[in-house]
């Protein structure tokens, strides 16, 4: 049962409008749906206006943050809680543990490694919960294509390319999230496997 959901972004907005629109719509339906949001507490950029987005419907949010961060007054005022941590690596252990499921919207390099030790613990069998991204206006089409070439070349297996799940909008997504059954034969294993 999904009750949190943590969500990586960018800590910019990005330059089309439609990245803001879907951080919105996102924190808007995880607030109607019941599930809290657990993020990384900055209120900037798209972790910003999703977080508002879920307080200004009346959801939850639980945000984790390194010290080192709170005291660059980066973190958000308004949290329903928030964990302080010592390091990033703390941070993504904490957010991972606290969560049902991982959605990734557009942002840069500390999205894309949110987004791949999650799925990397994922190929793992550490975890066995959902990861999805929205695919806002295309933005991961390059790096989806990247991954289907990892799969040609021989480098990811294609059952491990399918624990991304990917939709084009917000409720899309969300709806498969809750539909997803982990693969059984997971576990620690080589590539060659
Ligand atoms: P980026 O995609 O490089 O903008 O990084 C965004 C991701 O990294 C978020 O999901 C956060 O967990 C983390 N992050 C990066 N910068 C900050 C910040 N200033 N405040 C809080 N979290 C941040």
């Amino acid at each position: 049962m999904m009750k949190r959901v943590c969500v990586f972004c960018g800590s910019s907005r990005g330059t089309n409008p439609a990245y803001c629109e879907a951080a919105q719509k996102l924190g808007h339906v995880l607030a109607k749906r019941g599930l809290e949001l657990v993020f990384g507490a900055g209120h900037i950029g798209l972790m910003g206006v999703l977080a508002d987005a879920v307080i200004a419907a009346g959801g939850h949010t639980t945000g984790v943050i390194p010290r080192a961060m709170v005291d660059r007054e980066l973190a958000h005022a308004g949290l329903g809680r928030l964990h302080i941590v010592d390091t990033m690596h703390e941070r993504k252990a904490l957010m991972a543990d606290l969560s049902d499921a991982f959605i990734a919207l557009p942002g840069g390099f500390g999205t894309a490694d949110e987004l791949f030790e999650i799925l990397t613990w994922a190929q793992l069998g550490i975890h066995q919960k959902p990861v999805g991204l929205v695919n806002t206006a295309g933005f991961f089409d390059p790096l989806l294509a990247w991954l289907d070439r990892a799969v040609t070349d021989g480098f990811l297996k294609p059952k491990h390319r399918r624990l991304l799940i990917e939709a084009a909008n917000v409720e899309e997504l969300l709806d498969r999230l809750g539909q997803f059954h982990p693969v059984p034969s997971q576990g620690i294993e080589s590539a060659d496997r």
